[in-house]
């Protein structure tokens, strides 16, 4: 579902992703760890294209992100062909993002109307069986400062979730809310993987890396240090870099 082949990434001489090489398979939830400043939002933006990349490949679902490519050349795609791919890819962020001046209901509804051109009735209807989903049907006509960070978090998955992508990337969703919120937030991420979605998680959650993954890379400095089965890779750590950041999050 996600190939990505030597992405390097600079923002002007620092150079923030050094080669990186990773598949994603459709259904699996992949999951990101490090230390921070390693670059790992860096390379879940370059996937959806928030940020372009200065050398290698990546591919979504086989096609190319953000570029075409012609013989040896490679062709910016154009903004409305970008936004095409990206309609595929939701993503959920640290912070919770919704539009604070519509409610839980309308957050939802918003995507679908005005980028799939969907009809109020459907988008609507859907907007209610993922709030449902996410276990907030009560709180649908409440606007994002009337909800917990924990319920905002599950409207803003249940939001992305709206454009029926096929791949879905979280960004640290549980890293600012409340200790006493995150459980719910992992469950429902928990209920997603088992419905098979593919998901490419950063977090520090390392339970859930170890119960729910199937996948786990250690990056550090812009590169892959250790990849594997999460299970292996936490209980049994290979490399000193690993060691070292598991011994400071576990
Ligand atoms: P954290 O765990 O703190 O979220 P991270 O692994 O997600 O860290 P990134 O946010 O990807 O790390 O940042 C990697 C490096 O790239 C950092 O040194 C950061 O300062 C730098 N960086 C990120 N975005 C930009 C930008 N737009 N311009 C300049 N430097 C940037
Ligand atoms: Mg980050």
């Amino acid at each position: 579902m996600v190939k990505s082949e030597a992405v390097h990434k600079s923002f002007g001489a620092i150079e923030v992703l050094k080669g990186i090489d990773l598949e994603v398979q459709q259904g699996e939830v992949f999951c990101l760890v490090g230390p921070s400043g390693s670059g790992k939002s860096t390379f879940l933006r370059c996937i959806n294209h928030l940020e372009k990349i200065n050398a290698g490949r990546l591919y979504v679902d086989g096609q190319l992100v953000g570029y075409r490519q012609k013989g040896d050349k490679l062709y910016e795609l154009k903004e409305r062909e970008v936004a095409a791919q990206r309609k595929d890819i939701g993503m959920v962020f640290q912070r919770f993002n919704l539009f604070p001046h519509m409610t839980a209901l309308q957050n939802v509804m918003e995507a679908p109307m005005q980028v799939k051109g969907e009809s109020r009735a459907n988008a609507r209807e859907r907007a209610e069986k993922l709030l449902e989903r996410v276990g907030l049907s009560d709180r649908k006509g409440n606007y994002p400062a009337q909800l917990s960070g924990g319920q905002q978090q599950r409207v803003a998955i249940a939001r992305a979730l709206a454009m029926e992508p096929k791949l879905m990337l979280f960004d640290e969703p549980t890293s600012a809310l409340d200790p006493e919120l995150v459980g719910e937030v992992l469950d429902v991420m928990r209920d997603l993987a088992e419905s098979g979605m593919t998901m490419v998680v950063v977090t520090h959650e390392m339970g859930f890396a170890r119960e729910v993954g199937d996948s786990l890379v250690f990056m550090d400095g812009g590169v892959v240090v250790e990849s594997g089965n999460p299970r292996d890779v936490l209980n049994n750590p290979q490399h000193e870099r690993t060691k070292s950041f598991l011994s400071k999050v576990l």
